[in-house]
């Protein structure tokens, strides 16, 4: 989202990725547009602000991107998580963010598809969507290619090249296997892998292992009546289990926590995901597996994002975050101004490169 931002005002970007743009986190991604809680309150205000651009983002590319508005739907099972649930909704109410409890007559109303048994609680959070990651990012960069961006695909970056001067490091570019580019001003935005790019030229910081897996099922008839996505009891035994229906019908499956996901390991995992939706939707009975998708989160260690240029590396741009697909539509557009006219904008100044500053430096 950036590159295509930056292809709105100068035709001198090129992006250069190891595979196919958009085939890691983002292909696995259960790309729910949200941010609930997501405390302390500048972490919920940026995913808020970042949720309201969307929409103006959708109309910039001017196409069908996949975008599904509706709503997120929960409930719990158990007392202690009814509590927990008021006091979240509470909490995002103070924050003007729109969600509200709702009775359980209510929840079966909205979704008559569900079997929500027993349930304690429950809420709906009207402004949440989810979009399709692999519509989104061909349209992008699709519209990028012809504003002037050049695309070199299947180019891993082997180094970021630097030099010194007067004291102070500069990138000049970067290098892959087969050549070398230069630029005034380089994007780190490899996901993952930027904590290893990063660290080649001594810049350090922490990044939790968080493995994801997703499913998707092959288009089914509609399973919602009205909302965009719902999550399962997260205080029953069972993993809590998140599911959404994309555009085409395809269902996607995303279970478990950040700090690791279930069914990583083999297709019987996925199989075994599908059934345990199964007792909540049984609309999803007889359902196939059609992709099996996995990747580890770009997830820095405090588990906020990183963006900007760092004290250290003046001219080398950070984009590295989990809940990157709810923030894609903000940080695209700010990057640019950040990038382009200098400008430093205050609402990230809680996500800099800086609060890592001495992890891991050698003296
Ligand atoms: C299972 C799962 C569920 C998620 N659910 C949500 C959600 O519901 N909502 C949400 O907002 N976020 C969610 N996220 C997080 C979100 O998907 C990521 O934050 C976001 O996709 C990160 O995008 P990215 O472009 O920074 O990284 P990626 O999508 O990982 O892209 C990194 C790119 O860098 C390229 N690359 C890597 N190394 C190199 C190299 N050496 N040289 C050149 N190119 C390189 C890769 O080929 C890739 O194209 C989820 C993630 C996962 C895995």
């Amino acid at each position: 989202m950036i590159a295509y931002n930056l292809s709105l005002r100068t035709p001198k970007v090129t992006v250069v990725d190891a595979g196919k743009p958009g085939m890691e986190a983002s292909h696995a991604s259960y790309a729910w547009i949200n941010a609930r809680p997501k405390p302390p309150r500048s972490y919920h205000d940026l995913n808020r602000r970042s949720m309201d651009v969307w929409s103006r983002f959708e109309r910039k590319l001017g196409g069908d991107i996949g975008i599904t508005w509706g709503g997120e739907l929960r409930w719990t099972a158990t007392e202690g998580g009814a509590r927990e649930l008021r006091e979240e909704v509470k909490l995002m109410q103070s924050w003007g963010y729109p969600i509200r409890l709702i009775s359980p007559g209510a929840l079966r109303e909205m979704e008559p598809g569900l079997v929500a048994e027993p349930i304690t609680e429950a809420s709906f959070g009207e402004a949440e969507g989810h979009v399709d990651t692999s519509a989104v990012i061909a349209a992008a960069l699709g519209q990028a290619a012809e504003l002037g961006t050049k695309l070199a695909t299947g180019a891993p970056v082997t180094r970021l090249m630097t030099e010194t001067v007067g004291g102070a490091m500069r990138v000049t570019g970067v290098e892959t296997e087969r050549w070398r580019l230069s630029a005034d001003v380089v994007v780190l935005a490899a996901g993952y892998s930027s904590q290893r790019m990063a660290s080649d030229i001594g810049l350090h910081f922490p990044q939790t292992e968080s493995p994801g897996a997703t499913i998707l099922t092959p288009p089914m008839p509609r399973i919602f009546k009205t909302v965009a996505c719902v999550h399962t009891p997260r205080d029953l035994p069972d993993p809590q289990m998140n599911f959404r229906q994309m555009p085409d019908g395809r269902v996607q499956i995303h279970g478990g926590t950040h700090s690791g996901s279930i069914g990583d390991d083999s297709v019987e995992d996925a199989e075994w995901m599908l059934a345990g939706l199964e007792k909540f939707l049984p609309a999803i009975a007889g359902a196939s597996v059609d992709e099996w998708r996995r990747a580890m989160r770009p997830m820095p260690g405090d588990g906020f994002p990183i963006i900007g240029f760092p004290a250290r590396a003046p001219n080398l741009y950070f984009s590295v975050m989990h809940s990157g697909v709810t923030l894609a539509a903000l940080v695209g557009e700010v990057a640019a101004l950040e990038i382009l006219d200098g400008a430093r904008v205050d609402f990230l100044s809680d996500f800099r490169f800086e609060r890592f500053t001495g992890v891991g430096d050698r003296a």
